[in-house]
């Protein structure tokens, strides 16, 4: 059984909802995971940030602008009279959900389940729309199997058990729709998968289901050898190994959820990037193989922030990185990039929530330096056993920027440069004239 998901372009509008079709085939049985609507998840994220200082009127007028745009979309998309008061009560529903939270006590489990709405929506109205049109489907609730653990981390275990009995009732039906994104937490709370995270939601759910394929279905033909919103000519790859592929996603490649290839990895479930503006286009296909010593992309992956330990008394000791790491692991900060010499270390983190008391903690043992507003550019291929002359390669087309750190070796399909954010744009072009 496949698994195929639709993003927000692909199901942005009812014209593009309609043809869905032309790529789902009601014949085979799937999975159909939909993202909200393009647009919908910024909107639910202002709102909630409008509840949250307590500014009424202006959720209440949000809410109405995105309650005014689903009206149009049920009118276009829904023509029978009684499948179109069907879409008129599920707007209701949600959108009344919506207004409900005008009390002084708003709390991040409400923002949760506000934005929550999107992917309830999109599928609601989807799973109408093909009983309209008289293609059977199953609307499968995400949050009756969906579930992130204490450390927020997605159970698949639970998906397992739980989403197989759903499909088993309905051994006559095809189409199966559920909403990307959306789980339960620990608490059994609505949660989500983060920004981005029904590419998430639909490896989760292959490996879940031991799928023989995920498709990704999108607005692009599949992961391109650079960001395409900023470098002209990008070209798209045919084939990535995961772990290529989670690199790229991981250090800022839009087109896939920075977690999204490991559930697929573990279970060796075949991943396919694919167009839905143009079906045929033969997009990225990741796998376990990798084609040998190439240099196939570049990511970039902003907002990062290094840290400099310096400490001529305590490098050298032993167990100092430990103590270190252990500042970061207290505060569950990731590292992303680290170098080290003989009397300092450098390393970046992303989130930036604990920086005030990592530094004091850090302090303790030598001096602490930060600098701010860094760009990781990341980039991936297969650097083949000898490595040959790819840094080289790399190192030569940027010689012109101020590189901050280096990393290199850490495995044989990365290297990444550590540079300030306002040189990102032109390190991705050198690179991409130079590399490719
Ligand atoms: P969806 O809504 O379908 O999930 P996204 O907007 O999340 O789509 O991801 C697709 C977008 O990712 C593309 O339109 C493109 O602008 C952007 N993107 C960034 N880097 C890459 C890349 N290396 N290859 C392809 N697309 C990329
Ligand atoms: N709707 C969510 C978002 O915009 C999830 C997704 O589209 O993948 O982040
Ligand atoms: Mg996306």
């Amino acid at each position: 059984m496949k698994v195929l998901k639709f993003g927000g372009t692909s199901v942005g509008s009812a014209g593009r909802m309609q043809k869905l079709l032309d790529i789902i085939n009601p014949q085979e049985r799937q999975i159909v995971v939909l993202s909200a609507m393009s647009g919908t998840t910024n909107n639910l994220v202002e709102i909630g940030q409008a509840y949250l200082v307590n500014d009424k009127a202006k959720a209440a007028n949000l809410v109405a602008a995105l309650k005014d745009k689903y009206e149009i979309v049920i009118k276009d998309l829904l023509k029978k009279p009684e499948t179109f008061e069907q879409g008129k009560g599920v707007i209701d529903y949600h959108f009344k959900l919506l207004s409900s939270f005008a009390n002084d006590l708003f709390t991040p489990i409400e923002d949760k389940i506000i934005l929550a709405q999107g992917e309830l929506l999109s599928t609601a109205l989807y799973h109408i729309y093909l009983k309209e049109i008289g293609v059977p489907s199953v609307l499968l609730p995400a949050l009756a199997f969906m579930k992130t653990d204490e450390d927020n981390e997605p159970v698949v275990d639970h998906i397992t058990t739980h989403l197989n009995p759903l499909l088993d009732k309905h051994p006559d039906v095809n189409l199966f729709i559920t909403q990307g994104f959306i789980c339960r937490n620990a608490f059994g709370e609505i949660d989500n998968l983060r920004r981005g995270g029904s590419d998430y939601t639909a490896s989760l759910i292959g490996a879940g289901i031991r799928s023989e394929e995920v498709q990704i279905w999108t607005d692009i033909d599949g992961m391109h050898n650079n960001d395409p919103r900023i470098v002209n000519n990008t070209k798209p790859i045919a084939q990535l190994s995961f772990d290529e592929a989670a690199e790229l996603a991981y250090f800022g490649a839009k087109i896939l959820h920075p977690q999204s290839v490991f559930p697929a990895q573990k279970y060796k479930i075949p991943v396919r990037l694919l167009n839905t503006m143009d079906p045929q286009a033969a997009g990225t296909l990741i796998t376990n193989t990798s084609e040998k010593d190439k240099i196939k992309s570049i990511a970039a992956k902003d907002g990062i922030t290094a840290i400099k330990i310096q400490s001529s008394r305590m490098l050298l000791a032993h167990g100092f990185l430990r103590r270190v790491f252990e500042v970061f692991e207290r505060y569950r900060t990731s590292i992303d990039m680290i170098t080290t010499s003989e009397v300092a270390v450098s390393l970046t983190i992303d989130d930036t929530t604990y920086l005030g008391e990592i530094t004091a903690e850090l302090g303790k043992f030598g001096s602490v330096e930060i600098d701010v507003n860094h760009t990781i550019i990341c980039v991936v291929g297969d650097f083949g056993a000898e490595k040959h002359g790819y840094a080289a390669r790399v190192l030569e087309a940027i010689k012109h920027v101020p590189v901050r750190m280096i990393s290199y070796g850490g495995s044989d399909h990365n290297m990444s440069v550590l540079v300030k954010t306002e040189e990102k744009v032109e390190v991705l072009r050198s690179l991409h004239s130079r590399l490719f």
